[in-house]
């Protein structure tokens, strides 16, 4: 059984962009029990995970972030440009992010949160997203999270997973890395939670962009063009009010907007520093780009989202990622 716990520090997700979070109705069920019997993974919002039909020909894609606003920040685009090809894709925030604000914490917080990532959810026109009932800054690589990924990506029939890479600045993000690679090959594993059934094909597991250098540097194997869906994913992000406006965990009181004026221009500050961000991305993968998509059209992307192959789980090849990524166009 999960408690609140109230704490005065918080968590900054990303790379320190002030930011704002969704909100979202959320209901605690902890369970991931070991066993048989061991009910479904601890779970709270889901906006419309039951408009996702499992054999649809559609790709699934399933994506964890360490806190209610990492998938936003990190493939909030991508998501877009699948979700608008009829692709399912879920978000899951591993925790619950209740000491991510300089004000506020414990269960208020991370209902706040929930709403904030539902509402950017609706934005980003993605399938559900999740928020997971486990503390901030508490998550640790356990038998008993183990088991909670493995059902989440046996669940959603994943073909895709992402999370962040191992060595992440954040223990949440390092710690969500090292669950997902743990699940990469117990998905498929039969009497591993023998309550959820095993994958019958290994998904391709993905990290999400870092700038973290050791002990490897981030790899670039696919990157993905955002300037068609950038205002809705700004829109997306905007709306994760508590982290952009409010300045997450190390904001202050001089953060939040008093006047609709004052609400206007942090707001377009925060979109400003987000566009920054990702077209900084863009700069840094440019030549994955031109690689994918030529030329002409790789120089002239703006902003970009980049994900590396995980050496665990099914090693694709350069025609099974195009069709993972069927909106990373042909070259010209
Ligand atoms: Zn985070």
């Amino acid at each position: 059984m999960n408690r609140w716990r109230w704490s005065a520090c918080g968590v900054v997700c990303g790379l320190m962009v002030a930011g704002s979070l969704g909100l979202a109705r959320w209901a605690m069920e902890t369970s991931a029990s070991a066993g048989a019997a061991a009910p479904t993974p601890s779970a709270s919002v889901a906006a419309g995970a039951e408009k996702a039909p499992l054999e649809d020909g559609k790709l699934r894609i399933i994506e964890f972030g360490a806190h209610p606003d990492d998938c936003e920040i990190f493939a909030g685009g991508t998501a877009i440009l699948w979700s608008e090809q009829g692709h399912h894709v879920k978000f899951v925030s591993v925790t619950n992010g209740d000491i991510g604000h300089w004000g506020s914490a414990g269960g208020p917080l991370a209902q706040r949160r929930t709403a904030e990532v539902q509402e950017a959810a609706r934005i980003l026109g993605i399938t559900t997203t999740e928020v997971l009932d486990i503390h901030d800054g508490e998550l640790e690589p356990t038998l008993e999270n183990r088991r909670t990924i493995t059902r989440l990506i046996r669940g959603w029939n994943a073909d895709i997973v992402i999370g962040h890479r191992p060595n992440d600045y954040h223990p949440d993000h390092r710690y969500v890395g090292v669950l997902m690679q743990d699940s990469a090959f117990m998905v498929s594993v039969p009497f591993f939670c023998p309550d959820a059934p095993p994958l019958r094909k290994n998904p391709v597991f993905l990290y999400s962009y870092d700038n973290f250098q050791r002990p490897n540097p981030f790899r670039p194997d696919v990157v993905v063009a955002i300037d068609s869906v950038l205002d809705r994913k700004l829109d997306a992000l905007v709306a994760i009010d508590s982290q952009f406006v409010e300045g997450g965990c190390l904001g202050n009181a001089t953060m939040v907007p008093t006047t609709p004026a004052e609400r206007q221009s942090r707001c377009q500050q925060v979109r400003e520093s987000f566009t920054k961000r990702f077209a900084d991305i863009a700069d840094r993968c440019r030549e994955k780009l031109i690689e994918l998509y030529g030329e002409q059209d790789g120089k002239q992307v703006r902003c970009a989202e980049a994900f590396e192959i995980c050496e665990y789980g099914r090693q694709p090849t350069k025609e099974e990622l195009r069709q993972l990524f069927p909106l990373v166009p042909q070259k010209k």
